[in-house]
This record gives structure tokens, C-alpha cells and sequence, in this order.
């Protein structure tokens, strides 16, 4: 059994030599998924007890107490234990029937088969879990310290375990159980450290005397050794990046599947999902695969949210509230600049080369090209509404939305390009902000012009009104000729407007591009287009109407002539006249013309 080698640095001193709280999971139910919960405290009068609505990270409500069942409740302190009624308040609240100062112990089962970083996962081959979705908080007793026993039960008994909470007693194995013992000063520190036990490809790496490790599940076979010395350069360029780590160990845990992506953010680990084409083979070029480098972004991403997030926090995040909405303006901020460094980072660490990193920012750059919703709604906006909008997209999200990510990591680019052109960068503002929080402050919306006023002597007021609070058109183009690297159409997508995709009963659209020539016809998402002009309509005939340069489309507007389209919608079937004329969005492609004007931005490799 190879452990995950946990950190000792950690100190960990419970308040009264003993955890107020006391959870003890159990998996004996893997087939059913079901995780086993039994959890001890000393009731106050009215007890209730409560599961969060949201994970940190992921701004949705996912009411994780519809996963929690069987509750029963035991007063301890009696000569005969005295079961106790249990009334469900609300949602995701209990209130238990028992008096002040009584020991209770809870029971209760919790059903686990969600594979996202964000959920818990129980069955012969992982058991996975986020506390938040497991361990119901004990209410006004959110701030005392907590032990969290793991039993893996025979299935696991042999199986190495994942988790970054610090140790609090020696692992007791036997053949049919192994125990895991972990402390947490309170609730919120327990609920930001997931755990995962199953078989696990595991390295270990040390990036400026700090330990790390990355902790593989799932059927893959990863090169380890060179994914732990690219990981090793990215980590350790971001710890320089900002002079210290806000942590004292980390962890990567990633589980490999077939197509499921994502990752969660923790204050000392993150929790990866990745098809497993992404993770490095035996015979790795020394340039990342495109696949590769996908991973690697990730990494890069989720790491630097230790700093971005999880300890330079938007003001309104300094005390979460887990039972509902917490609404910030400043998510561009928090993903957006995340999001612009964690592929800048790849580049200026050495795992990737600059022609690499240019295609990844075309292609970002080429996602807000193809987004009509960035004429319609800020990111600021966006970053309000993410409860509602982001993490809910349909088929009008290309059309209505923004995402602070893709905007708010071109936003990053142009305030970077726009400080360096003044003798700054937007490194200096990010490692003031990493100092400020050191001194226990948290952003505000002033924070950042404040920043710049400090840098450059001024506040950047017309760049937040333009591009943060309002949709005027980034100056991508200008702004990347300046540091010498020239923006070029590569090819043309969406033709007439339209995203599709081939089905054996024609094409499928997808998306209709707002005010384009196929939304004008009337076309709409979740028709299945079958001809074009009394012909099948494949992708390759639509991209040839689209083509101005076509000779049909050409002879066809000539003659001012329309094209019919002959669309089921429903199962019913309806004809569309189309205008022939050349409409369609383009992807980006970005060369350096200039080298010796990238000295500031992009040059020279490492340097900090
Ligand atoms: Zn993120």
C-alpha cells in the first residue's frame, strides 16, 4: 500500500484535548453507493444540524441534503440510550428533539454516485467524497474542532488513500478494515479538504522544500515521472511568482476517465477529473501534446486558485454563507485572470513553447470572437449572475451571456499589455494583492484601481467602465500589434450563423448565432436541417453556401435569388428562405512579427 505521504508541518491543537465533533464514515454499502454516516457532539437547546447548498468553487446550487437519507438520532449519556425525534425544517435542515448539554450520536446514509470533482462517489473501485456533501454541519457549533474517522471497510482496506486534512492518529490496518484519522480546526477547513481511496498511481515532488504529491485513480497509464518534473517547473514558478505559498504541503488528485473534465479549487489540494488521453504516455514529445498541455493547463489553473481565491478572497467571500447564494461582481477577476495565467504560465515555466502558448490564446481568443453575448451583458454582470446563467448554458447562452472566464482572461491580457506599455505588469498587481491578503485584507471593487493608481499613477477608470462594466469591444488586435504579434482569420465556422452537428437524419443545429443570416431566416436551435436548395444538407454544403466566393452562392446572389431550407422542427416538417450571402465567424490564428517587441511581455523564460 503506498500512502500519501501527508504533511507534518501542519500543526493541529484541539481546543479541549478532545474534537467537540466527530464524524466516522463507513462504506459497507458500495454496490448501493450508499456511504454510511454516524456523527457525535454535545447538543445545544433546539439543535439543528445542516448540509450545505453549494461547494466552494462552483457557483450552483446543488442541494446536496437530496442525497442524505435515513436520519435517526441516539442521546449517549443515559444509563439506556434514548433514540430522540428528528424534524426536518427546512430543505436542508434538521432539528433534533433534545435537550442542552446532552451526547447525541446521528446516524445516517448518504447516496454517492456523482463522478464530479464537486460531488461524492461510492463503488467497488473508489470512494470518493467532498465533505460538503457528506458531513452535516452541526449548527452554532460551526467553529469547533472536528476528527473525521475514514473506515474503508474490506473493499478498501488495501487501498491507499487521498486527502490533505492533517493526520490525527496512526493508520490501524486489518484485513478488513483500515482506519484514517483526520483533525480540522472547524467546519469550513473540513468541507474545503475532499478525500478519495482507491488504487492510485502516486508521486511525490518537492518544489522549494515544500512537499507535494499527485494521487492518479481510474484505468490509465501515465508516464508519472515526466508529469511530476512538468508539474514541479509550473509549481514552482508560481510559488516564485509570488514570493511564498499559502500552504505548507499540496496535493493533485486527479481520477482519469474517458471524456469527464473539471476541476475544484481547495486551499491545499485540488480535485482533478481528465479523459485519460490527456495524461502524459511513455513516449511523450518533449513538446506537450494538445492534449497534454489541456491537462497541464489545469494543473496550472487549479494551483494558482490557492493564491487567487482561496486566500485573496472578493470581500463578499470572507465569511461564506453555504445555505445560499453569495453574490460577487469579481469573479473576471477570480477565474479571468486565473484563467489568462494558467496557460501563460506553461509557456513562461519552459513546459510549453511560444508558438504553443500563441495557439492557446488564439483559440481563447477566437471563443470571445465567436460569443455574440459579450455585445449584451458585462462581466461584471456575468460574474453576478453566475448562479443562474453560467453554470446553467442552453442553447441562447452564446447569444445572451459572457463568460468571465474567457473575457475576464482577455481582460488580464489587455490591462497586462496596458500596464507594461507604462512600465508595470500585471504581476505586480497580482503579487500586491497576495500581499494585501497576508495582511488580511480581501478585494474589493476599488482594490485593483487602487493598485494601478500605485503603479502607474493612474486608476485605468475608463478601462473598467468600458470592458468590466460595460461591452465595448476588446482591442485584441491593436493591443497585440503593439508587443508584435500580428492577429490572422484562420479558417471560417458557423456558416450562415449556424452550429451543427451531422445526424443520420441531417444536421442538427445546435446554436443559432444572434442577428445572423440563419436567425433572420427564422432557424432555431434543435431543428434538424434535411436540404438546402433540394439538397441534403451535410456540413460541407452548408460551409460552401456560407463561402461567398462559391460559385452557387455567387450565381445565387447575382440573381438576388433565396435559398429554401427544408427543416423538421418538432415532427414537423417547414421550409425557410435563407439569405446566400457570405456569413460566418472566423478562428483566430496569432504569429510574432516582432519578437523584440515581446522582451516585456513574453520574454525572457523563467524570469519573474
Ligand atoms: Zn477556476
Amino acid at each position: 500500500m503506498t500512502e500519501y505521504r501527508t504533511n507534518t508541518k501542519q500543526s493541529f491543537t484541539p481546543s479541549n484535548s478532545e474534537f467537540a465533533i466527530e464524524y466516522n464514515l463507513k462504506f459497507e454499502h458500495v454496490g448501493q453507493h450508499l456511504i454510511d454516516v454516524s456523527m457525535t457532539f454535545t447538543a445545544q437547546a433546539q439543535q439543528e444540524l445542516w448540509l450545505p447548498v453549494w461547494v466552494p468553487g462552483s457557483y450552483l446550487i446543488r442541494e446536496f441534503a437530496r442525497h442524505v437519507s435515513t436520519l435517526s438520532a441516539t442521546v449517549l449519556d443515559q444509563e439506556t440510550p434514548r433514540n430522540i425525534n428528528i424534524e426536518k425544517i427546512t430543505k436542508n435542515r434538521w432539528r433534533l428533539n433534545c435537550e442542552a448539554g446532552e451526547k447525541v450520536i446521528v446516524h445516517y446514509q448518504v447516496y454517492a454516485f456523482d463522478l464530479s470533482v464537486r460531488g461524492a462517489y461510492l463503488d467497488h473501485t473508489r470512494a470518493y467524497a467532498n465533505p460538503a456533501c457528506v458531513c452535516l454541519a452541526v449548527a452554532g457549533q460551526e467553529q469547533q474542532a472536528i476528527q473525521l474517522t475514514i473506515n474503508s471497510g474490506q473493499v478498501f482496506a488495501k487501498q491507499p488513500i487521498a486527502c490533505s486534512l492533517p493526520k490525527y492518529e496512526a493508520i490501524q490496518s486489518t484485513e478488513k478494515n483500515t482506519t484514517h484519522s483526520y483533525s480540522a480546526n472547524k467546519y469550513d477547513d473540513l468541507i474545503d479538504h475532499p478525500f478519495e481511496i482507491a488504487e492510485q498511481s502516486i508521486s511525490h515532488f518537492d518544489v522549494n522544500g515544500i512537499p507535494h504529491s499527485i494521487a492518479i485513480s481510474g484505468r490509465h497509464r501515465t508516464n508519472m515521472t515526466r508529469l511530476a518534473s512538468d508539474l514541479v517547473k509550473i509549481c514552482r514558478y508560481e510559488v516564485d511568482f509570488f514570493g511564498s505559498a499559502p500552504f505548507t504541503n499540496y496535493l493533485f488528485m486527479v481520477m482519469a476517465t474517458g471524456s469527464s473534465y473539471g476541476g475544484l479549487e481547495h486551499q491545499n489540494c485540488t480535485s482533478l477529473i481528465t479523459p485519460r488521453e490527456d495524461l502524459p504516455h511513455g513516449n511523450e514529445a518533449e513538446q506537450p501534446s494538445a492534449a497534454y498541455r489541456r491537462f497541464l493547463g489545469l494543473c496550472s489553473h487549479e494551483y494558482f486558485h490557492a493564491w487567487m481565491i482561496k486566500f485573496v478572497r472578493p470581500q463578499e467571500f470572507a465569511v461564506l454563507d453555504l445555505e445560499r447564494e453569495v453574490y460577487t461582481r469579481m469573479l473576471w477577476v477570480f477565474e479571468g485572470f486565473t484563467s489568462y495565467y494558467d496557460d501563460l504560465i506553461l509557456y513562461r515555466s519552459g513546459v510549453i513553447e511560444r508558438a504553443a502558448y500563441l495557439e492557446l490564446l488564439a483559440e481563447q481568443i477566437t471563443r470571445y470572437r465567436q460569443n455574440a453575448g459579450r455585445e449584451h451583458q458585462s462581466v461584471s454582470d456575468s460574474s453576478f449572475d453566475a448562479w443562474i446563467k453560467y453554470y446553467r448554458p442552453d442553447e441562447n447562452s452564446q447569444n445572451a451571456t459572457t463568460s468571465y472566464y474567457n473575457k475576464g482572461a482577455l481582460i488580464g491580457l489587455c490591462l497586462d499589455l496596458t500596464l507594461r506599455e507604462r512600465g508595470s505588469s500585471l504581476d505586480a498587481v497580482m503579487r500586491q494583492l497576495y500581499q494585501l491578503a497576508q495582511q488580511g485584507q480581501s478585494l474589493r471593487a476599488n482594490t485593483i484601481p487602487d493598485i494601478c493608481e500605485q503603479l502607474i499613477g493612474d486608476r485605468l477608470n475608463d478601462f473598467w467602465l468600458n470592458y468590466v462594466e460595460g461591452t465595448t469591444e476588446l482591442p485584441l488586435e491593436i493591443m497585440l500589434d503593439a508587443v508584435g504579434v500580428q492577429t490572422a482569420v484562420e479558417s471560417k465556422v458557423w456558416p450562415f450563423g449556424l452550429k451543427t452537428t451531422d445526424s443520420p437524419h441531417g444536421l442538427v443545429i445546435q446554436q443559432v448565432l444572434r442577428d445572423s443570416v440563419g436567425a433572420h431566416a427564422g432557424l432555431s436551435a434543435h431543428d434538424t436541417l434535411i436540404a438546402v436548395d433540394g439538397i441534403r444538407a451535410t456540413t460541407s454544403l452548408l460551409t460552401h453556401w456560407a463561402d461567398a466566393t462559391g460559385f452557387h452562392a455567387k450565381a445565387c446572389a447575382d440573381a438576388g435569388t433565396l435559398l429554401t431550407c427544408h427543416v423538421f422542427r418538432r415532427d414537423e416538417l417547414m421550409t425557410f428562405q435563407i439569405q446566400p450571402v457570405a456569413s460566418a465567424i472566423h478562428t483566430i490564428r496569432l504569429s510574432v512579427t516582432h519578437p523584440e517587441r515581446l522582451t516585456h511581455w513574453l520574454e525572457p523564460v523563467g524570469s519573474i
